[in-house]
């Protein structure tokens, strides 16, 4: 059984009286360990899917199943109670907390979810030293390199187990050099068993994906799997 199915899945917004059809209709399945990159054009659909498969938005047409849930049709509360479960985000811009430590920021997930501030940071530090930055828990994230503040994003992600961890840009701010170490935690952390959808416009870093879905005028164009697996380790 699929850990995501999409069913003819559209989306419309209606601006003045002109309608825009971000999605027009998208069916896919991803299973669970799958390694996704999501690719398209700039205005072909892929932060509507994306929102749509993070639980931040609904679809105006067709059936979302994750984890066996019909998310359809939720409000926001449920989507949000959705997402702290079942979503682990990766953002271009990081989105860590300036003023809070490495810990902190990395832990803030379990805040919401009511775990006790002995277990969180417990948590969380083993959360760390999994993405390599156990020397660096009490940093703030203005005393971190780009490429270690993104692990932290890739930690905070993960502390709560999530069924999927979806991956925005992850490597847009970053250098060459730092863009390839963050590809190779995230393989680790599929290696592991996790389940990713990468979106990228950078043909280089959708090579890490085994599997590669391109998205045009709010289709899914082509989906394969990918043969030419860029790996770094
Ligand atoms: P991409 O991420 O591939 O650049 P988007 O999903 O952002 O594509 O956008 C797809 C289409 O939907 C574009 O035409 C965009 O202008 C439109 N669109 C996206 N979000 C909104 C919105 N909140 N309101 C109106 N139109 C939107
Ligand atoms: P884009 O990839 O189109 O440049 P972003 O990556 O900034 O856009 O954001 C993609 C979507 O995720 C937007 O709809 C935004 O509102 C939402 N988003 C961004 N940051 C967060 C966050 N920290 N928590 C929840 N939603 C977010």
């Amino acid at each position: 059984k699929a850990l995501i199915s999409l069913k003819d899945i559209g989306k419309k917004y209606l601006i003045g009286s002109e309608v825009i059809h971000a999605l027009r209709s998208v069916t896919l399945d991803i299973h669970k360990g799958e390694f996704v990159a999501l690719m398209g054009p700039s205005g072909s659909g892929k932060s509507t899917l994306m929102n749509i498969l993070g639980c931040l938005d609904t679809p105006t047409k067709g059936q979302y199943i994750l984890n066996g849930t019909d998310v359809s049709r939720m409000s926001d509360n449920q989507l949000a109670e959705v997402r702290n479960k079942e979503i682990g985000f990766v953002f271009q811009t990081f989105n860590l907390l300036p003023r809070s430590t490495a810990l902190d920021n990395v832990a803030l997930p379990l805040v919401y979810a009511g775990v006790h501030k002995t277990q969180r940071e417990a948590r969380a530090t083993e959360v760390l030293e999994h993405v390599g930055l156990g020397e660096r828990v009490k940093h703030k994230p203005n005393e971190l390199s780009g490429g270690q503040r993104q692990r932290v994003a890739v930690a905070r992600a993960l502390i709560n187990d999530p069924s999927i961890i979806l991956a925005d840009e992850p490597t847009g701010n970053l250098d060459t050099k730092t863009s390839v170490e963050i590809m190779g935690l995230i393989e680790e952390i599929h290696r592991r068993g996790n389940t990713i959808v990468l979106v990228t416009h950078e043909e280089d870093i959708a090579q890490h994906a085994h599997r590669i879905i391109r998205v045009r005028d709010g289709e899914v164009e082509n989906d394969y799997a990918n043969e030419n697996i860029r790996s770094v380790s």
